[in-house]
């Protein structure tokens, strides 16, 4: 079945051809660890990590770059203002030092790690740190130079854009609209807005500060991305990701360094997310409102009811957040999660032809369209010409997809106390004493357990 990905660089839905047969290189735009991620952040990555298991679905092998950035993210996107690390460590009154700073951008790198863990994101085959690699990145500023794509400025090296014809393409960026824009225009010696920092030079004060050919300085952003990429997926690669407001600052400056150090087309498909939205537009750390995995948690939401909310809403169409919204999907996980409970119980075969498998395969192959896999995947579960072992064996496979762990799903294990009143229900149903089974199902009802009285004995779920 052919499997299609909209490309943002020709903006269209194209059959995925690898560059190597079997192989893909997947590089996504990681975090820069100065705050908690919020899941705003997070649903770009679980996006790409039901990128990533699409792609293995169809048995690709995949290597997965993540970047994080721990140097050269400043507040502005003109290559001016403060080292977003720098803000954080005055946010947190920490010492202004390179230790210090280190230090901050660990805890924020494991914290992210974690909330992988907790969501079931794969993890990258690599993780590549901005301070890790700086003579990488001064090699790349090296090609970029020798090719005259160059110019200093009191800012630092530039890049000069009217030099690299393609500029454009990726954003479909009208460059008349740029010059009359902000872009730029904090550094009046550019040449042209829409130029940007290779090596940013002006900042003496900077923490971290590295020997390069152009004087003591720190690399800007992009640049960060287009030399760890290529370290790690050669020159040319297949799939790059990230958010959406990247395609036309970000990613666009990445290309054009990226093309004009090799001479040669970078990557072939360019996927973006939409964003997760609040009444007053993106989810967004500046704007202040912004919950976490852990905000969530501390609420009683399972990190996983926020995998299933992320499945309500295609990947390039934008998901509003909202408690409610979140409320809807969590009785939509449980019950999910129920529903396998019972059948993992059951397992009685009953092998009948059925189109799940193929239904499954189209929805996921299209784009990535999960919200119709999971319509498929709720079809299968409330079939009832279908075995619950033929049902749970294409479950188990869809899951490679879903990354639920629906193997893992069990029962909660109840306490004692409640352990204790269920027996004491048991035996006075079997003394044929109703009123008081009654009487201790209303009272287990109020701690949130349901009984069922099933040919096979009692069975208790959580309410
Ligand atoms: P940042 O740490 O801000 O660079 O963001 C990390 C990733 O999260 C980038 O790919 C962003 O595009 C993405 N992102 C940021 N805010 C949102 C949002 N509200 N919804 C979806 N993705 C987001
Ligand atoms: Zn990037």
């Amino acid at each position: 079945m052919a499997f299609k990905l909209y490309n943002t660089l020709t903006r269209k839905k194209e059959v995925f051809k690898p560059i190597e047969k079997g192989k893909v290189g997947l590089y996504c735009c990681g975090p820069t660890v100065y705050w908690h991620q919020h899941i705003g952040n997070l649903r770009t990555y679980i996006f790409e990590d039901v990128l990533k298991r699409v792609l293995m679905y169809n048995r690709f092998k995949v290597m997965h770059v993540i970047n994080v950035t721990d140097v050269g993210h400043l507040t502005s996107d003109a290559d001016v203002g403060e080292d977003k690390l720098l803000k954080a460590l005055k946010r947190e009154g920490l010492p202004l030092t390179k230790e210090a700073m280190l230090k901050l951008a660990d805890k924020y790198f494991d914290e992210f790690k974690q909330d992988f863990e907790k969501l079931h994101i794969l993890m990258p085959d690599v993780w590549c740190k901005a301070t890790e690699h700086i003579p990488e990145m001064i090699e790349l500023i090296e090609k970029i130079e020798k090719n005259t794509y160059t110019y200093t400025t009191n800012v630092g090296l530039i890049f000069d854009t009217s030099k690299f014809k393609d500029y454009a393409k990726l954003g479909r960026l009208n460059l008349e609209e740029i010059k009359e824009g902000a872009r730029g225009k904090e550094d009046p010696e550019r040449k042209h807005p829409s130029d940007f920092a290779l090596w940013i030079t002006n900042q003496p004060n900077h923490i971290m500060l590295w020997d390069s050919p152009w004087g003591k300085g720190f690399p800007g952003w992009h640049l960060e991305c287009a030399a760890m990429s290529m370290k790690y997926l050669g020159d040319q690669f297949d799939i790059h990701c990230g958010g959406k407001e990247h395609i036309q600052v970000h990613h666009t400056n990445e290309i054009t360094e990226a093309e004009a150090a090799t001479g040669k087309k970078w990557v072939n498909y360019w996927l973006h997310a939409e964003w997760l939205v609040v009444p007053k537009g993106k989810m967004s750390k500046s704007k202040g409102e912004f919950f976490t995995i852990s905000d969530l948690i501390e609420k009683g939401y399972d990190p996983l009811a926020y995998r299933y909310f992320c499945y309500t809403a295609h990947y390039r169409t934008p998901l509003t957040f909202s408690w409610e919204a979140l409320d809807s999907a969590k009785i939509a996980y449980e019950n999910f999660k129920n529903r396998i409970i019972e059948m993992k119980e059951d397992l009685v075969s009953k092998p009948k032809d059925n189109k799940y498998q193929e239904q499954f395969t189209a929805a996921v192959n299209d784009d990535l369209n999960i919200p119709v896999a999971m319509s498929v995947v709720w079809n299968l579960i409330k079939e009832k010409d279908l075995g619950n072992k033929e049902k749970y064996d294409l479950l188990l496979d869809f899951d490679k997809v879903l990354g639920f762990d629906i193997r893992g799903f069990k029962r909660v294990e109840i306490s004692e106390d409640i352990q204790k009143l269920v027996d004491e229900r048991e035996a006075a149903r079997k003394a044929k004493d109703f009123k008081k089974a009654d009487e201790i199902r209303d009272k287990l009802k109020e701690m949130g357990i349901v009984l069922e009285d099933t040919p096979q004995g009692v069975r208790w779920k959580r309410a």
